[in-house]
């Protein structure tokens, strides 16, 4: 394996790559990490804190999925990384379990 460390200039045809100091390289196929952005800007309009990481803008939480606001909890994607459905989910399911805890035990 190779690491390549010239940033790409731009995809073209189908998966080749031209690189920034001019080379170009030939692929079968390209996997791509893609950055996402919350798609609803509730949580900004809620003053909740956006983080901005390698996969894009985040919600910013704690450990236990609450973000800058007290009392609002994001998880998933617009809250994580990597970008995964059970992680996602494992996710909800954290962030459900600590906002139940939050509503019981306020100061816990
Ligand atoms: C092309 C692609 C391929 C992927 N392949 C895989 C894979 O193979 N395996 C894997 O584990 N993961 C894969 N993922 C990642 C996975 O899809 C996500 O990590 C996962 O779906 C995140 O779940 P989520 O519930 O956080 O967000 P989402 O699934 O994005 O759900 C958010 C929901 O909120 C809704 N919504 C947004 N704004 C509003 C609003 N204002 N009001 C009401 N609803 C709203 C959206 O319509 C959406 O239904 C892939 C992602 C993409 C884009």
């Amino acid at each position: 394996m190779t690491i390549e460390g010239t940033a790409i200039a731009r995809i073209t045809g189908e998966a080749d790559v031209e690189l920034r100091d001019g080379r170009s390289l030939g692929f079968a196929g390209l996997f791509t990490a893609t950055r996402t952005t919350p798609a609803s800007p509730i949580a900004e309009a809620a003053g909740c804190a956006l983080v901005e990481t390698p996969m894009g803008v985040q919600i910013r939480t704690t450990d236990s999925k609450e973000t800058s606001v007290s009392g609002i909890f994001a998880c998933g994607d617009v809250a994580r990384a990597p970008h995964s459905v059970s992680l996602a989910v494992g996710d909800g399911a954290w962030a459900g379990a600590q906002l139940h805890r939050s509503l019981v035990w306020p100061e816990g």
